[in-house]
């Protein structure tokens, strides 16, 4: 497969995919190896995966090269590395804790028993994952589910997979890690594969993507963990300090040019200082410059998927042809066969818009003004996603009290996309923004075992004739 460059758009990468056969046999050989590594036991895994950070941390500039070529930014996959390095670390710290289960009990309602309960891993799971934050997606469920015990399939996104190459050398120079943990190459057909030859799914990207997963894991009768989209809204209140609202917001839309899952798409402003805080936003955005010469800096990366840029547009264009007012951005600049996009504020939206309904995916920030508190969470929950949402307000307590009635999963109080950077609160994604246990938190370790009942009789069991009339 050609991987083009988001810098030049140039097709400059080749990737080699992975058959099926090639991934039946991953999967055949990582699951040959899993039970000893479910006995290992969890120092030792543990072991294993700070060592695999150890790798990570000896190949850094070599991952830093590729995934910048990947996602066309520098400052930020070096942060990324440090993300995932930091949340390897994290999970190796906490997971003999998560694994602690009660001692041998007595049964409250049967004393003669004694309940001993057994975490068991899925032997094998399936990892699937975008290309907005190609590392750190990748290695968000794969590193708890190996902790676990679980052998993994890893396939990152075919949009940017130039790092695929280190990652597997950091993990072929440890043995045992080697024979469980196993990266797949490719595109749909692959990831397809994975979902056909795993016992569960840890899926990040699309709804579409996400529901024909989902479909296939309930014919195979297997888990599918989703995360998916979003369209997550900000309410911003009368009373909320426009200085730091205006840069947490613009840092949300805007940063990683709006391409990250908890970017926030929609913000609704009391009245009173609609236009207070638009004139804001557009001052901060007007000095900021693309980076397409590193030479000269700037803070605007391009946009990496030449596909999600066209559905940007599109979105712009409904809006404008519906009566929308763009004031800044607005329109996909070829530089140097990259494309580019400023921070884009629409006013004069509604819900009517694509831009309103539909994840973006891009730096734009669309304005609404709302006139009740009533109505700016009426506004925040009509809509099909349920990731995430910011409230932005002086009084903590008010802020608190609208952020319960907001339906998504993590809530940032007074900042935005904070459950980007905490990896330790447990949170649902809600409605079409994903399924099934928290990924982040003591959950997305604990939710890679079954749990298992050892029911001890202690004394004579009951006879038939316990039964009798
Ligand atoms: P996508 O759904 O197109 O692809 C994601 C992955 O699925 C890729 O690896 C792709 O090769 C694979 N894939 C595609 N079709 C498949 C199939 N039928 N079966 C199995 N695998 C298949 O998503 P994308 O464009 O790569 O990523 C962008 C999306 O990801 C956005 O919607 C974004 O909101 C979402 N996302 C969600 C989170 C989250 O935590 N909720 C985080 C980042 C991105």
């Amino acid at each position: 497969m050609k991987v083009r460059n988001p810098r030049t758009g140039k097709y400059d990468y080749v990737l080699h995919v992975d058959t099926i056969e090639n991934i039946n046999q991953k999967a055949e050989n990582a699951r040959a190896h899993q039970l000893d590594w479910q006995k290992s036991g969890v120092e030792f895994r543990t072991q294993q995966l700070m060592q695999f950070a150890e790798q990570l941390e000896s190949r850094k500039e070599a991952i830093f090269e590729q995934l910048s070529i990947d996602t066309g930014r520098r400052k930020i996959s070096r942060i990324e590395i440090e993300a995932v390095i930091g949340l390897i670390k994290g999970r190796c710290f906490t997971a003999q804790k998560h694994m602690q289960t009660s001692e041998e009990r007595p049964s409250f309602n049967l004393q003669s028993v004694r309940i001993r309960q057994q975490l068991i891993p899925y032997p094998l799971v399936g990892a699937i994952s975008p290309w907005n934050f190609p590392l750190l997606l990748a290695c968000i469920d794969a590193i708890p589910a190996l902790l676990a015990g679980s052998a993994v399939l890893l396939k990152p996104s075919e949009v940017t997979p130039r790092f695929i190459d280190i990652i597997e050398q950091a993990i072929e120079s440890l043995p045992e890690l080697n024979k469980v943990f196993k990266l797949i190459r490719g595109a749909a057909e692959a990831g397809k594969q994975v979902v056909n030859c795993t016992d569960v799914v840890c899926f990040t990207g699309s709804v579409a993507t996400g529901r024909a997963i989902a479909v296939r894991c309930a014919e195979r009768f297997i888990p599918a963990f989703l995360e998916l989209g979003g369209k997550d809204p900000a309410i911003v209140l009368a009373d909320a300090d426009l200085e730091i609202t205006t840069d947490a917001i613009l840092l949300s839309g805007a940063g990683a040019t709006g391409q990250a899952c908890q970017s926030l798409e929609r913000i609704y402003v009391a009245e009173e200082i609609h236009d207070d805080f638009v004139d804001l936003l557009l001052k901060k955005i007007n000095p900021l410059e693309f980076n397409n010469d590193y030479d000269k800096g700037g803070q605007l990366g391009p946009l990496i998927f030449d596909k999600q840029a066209m559905k940007i547009q599109e979105q712009i264009q409904d809006a404008k042809d519906k009566g929308a007012t763009v004031l800044s951005g607005g329109k996909i600049e070829n530089l140097g066969g990259g494309l580019w996009m400023k921070p884009t504020v629409i006013v004069d939206v509604t819900h009517d818009m694509t831009i309103m309904t539909e994840e973006t995916f891009g730096p734009v920030i669309p304005v609404m003004k709302f006139t009740s508190e009533l109505d700016a969470i009426k506004m925040a929950n009509d809509t099909d996603y349920g990731l995430s949402a910011s409230v932005f307000s002086s009084n903590n307590d008010k802020a608190i009290q609208l952020a319960q009635e907001i339906d998504a999963g993590g809530i940032s109080i007074n900042d935005a996309s904070l459950t980007n950077k905490v990896f330790d609160a447990e949170k649902n994604a809600f409605k079409l923004s994903g399924l099934y246990g928290s990924r982040m938190g003591a959950e997305g370790f604990t939710r890679f075992f079954r749990k298992k009942a050892l029911l001890i009789q202690t004394e004579k069991p009951g006879t038939i004739h316990s039964q009798s009339e």
